[in-house]
């Protein structure tokens, strides 16, 4: 989509929306532009393209929001919680969500993983063997070929402590057209258990092949849950995310993580107050399944990992209310 067509979707002068553009990167994918219609209201438009309102930067947002950087062993690895480690392998997405925590570090800002990284990364997982668990994060790691996969996975399938592998991706339901048999076979060959998480906000991103693919990844073995980011103007209504949650179930996804957006640079108009978000979980309770309930989580920003809203202390639900988280 040109800076033109971008300008006049948001009403904006052209040279404001090259701004945005220098700004924050934006991308979207041909699956996700034929749901994208006229409305700027569109929640498909709401997270993706380019807004004014992202001009609005908070002191209080941050370029490392959720903390990173003091538990990164390696460029790429993040070892926050001893049992499992993030591994940053793509630094690119297929599409750039305006709320992204990560877009101070991916897109035209990251830089792709070499090849000495991965063995390095390699040295690190044969020397701690406390680690069961690898999670590949970005960016979107399915954003990588087949074969840079199966090179990733070089420097773990065969450690008999790496019981698991997680993959944290938005590609099986922004490019579903990804998930070919070439990588079906690569991650149903390897010997650790398959986990993947779909990020995924609304149910217009449930395309008909969207859902496709996640059928192709249950069929290769792969277990499938869910990650939702709360965000006013999207889903921020308990209707919306049920309906999100049930048609996720029917394709076989557990919906495991609803996120209060992290302090990312200019993403105010996405926040929610903290009792409207207790309120809607509130609701979500009363209208789903039991086992269709997400975990409402944020990041204490600086590295303080991720808690559950309901188990913050009084002193903590303060802190970040100072802050502006919500
Ligand atoms: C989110 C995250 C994980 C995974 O946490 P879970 O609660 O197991 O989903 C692991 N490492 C880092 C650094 C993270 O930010
Ligand atoms: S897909 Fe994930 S990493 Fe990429 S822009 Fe969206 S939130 Fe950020």
């Amino acid at each position: 989509m040109t800076p033109e067509e971008l300008a006049r979707r948001r009403g904006l002068p052209v040279a404001t929306m090259h701004r945005l553009l220098a700004e924050y990167q934006f991308a979207l994918t041909d699956e996700m532009a034929a749901v994208l219609g006229d409305d700027p209201a569109n929640p498909i438009a709401a997270q993706f393209l380019p807004d004014a309102r992202e001009f609005t930067v908070a002191e209080s947002e941050l370029s490392d929001p959720i903390g990173d950087a003091p538990h990164s062993p390696l460029p790429s690895l993040v070892h926050r919680y001893p049992n499992r480690v993030l591994w940053k392998i793509s630094p690119t997405c297929a599409v750039y969500c305006r709320f992204c925590f990560r877009k101070e570090h991916i897109g035209r800002r990251g830089t792709a993983l070499r090849q000495v990284e991965i063995a390095d990364v390699a040295a690190y997982l044969t020397a701690h063997t406390e680690v069961e668990e690898v999670i590949y994060s970005g960016g979107d790691p399915l954003m990588l070929t087949t074969p840079k996969l199966q090179q990733c996975a070089a420097a773990y399938r065969d450690l008999a402590h790496i019981r698991r592998l997680r993959i944290h991706s938005r590609i099986p339901v922004v490019q579903p057209a990804a998930i070919n048999d070439a990588l079906l076979t690569h991650l149903s060959d390897l010997p650790q258990s398959l986990h993947i998480v779909v990020h995924i906000n609304h149910s217009t991103e449930l395309t008909a092949n969207a859902r496709a693919a996640l059928r192709a990844l249950r069929t290769s073995g792969a277990l499938l849950y869910s990650q939702t980011v709360l965000l006013k103007g999207v889903n921020a209504d308990a209707a919306t995310l049920s309906r999100l949650i049930n048609d996720l179930l029917d394709v076989g996804v557990v919906p495991y993580y609803l996120h209060h957006p992290d302090l990312a640079r200019g993403t105010g108009h996405f926040r929610t107050a903290l009792a409207e978000g207790k309120e809607i979980v509130r609701e979500l309770r009363q209208r789903l399944s039991g086992i269709a309930m997400p975990a409402y989580i944020v990041e204490i920003p600086g590295g303080g990992g991720k808690v559950p809203v309901n188990e913050l202390s009084a002193e903590q639900e303060a802190y970040l209310n100072k802050l502006g988280i919500w």
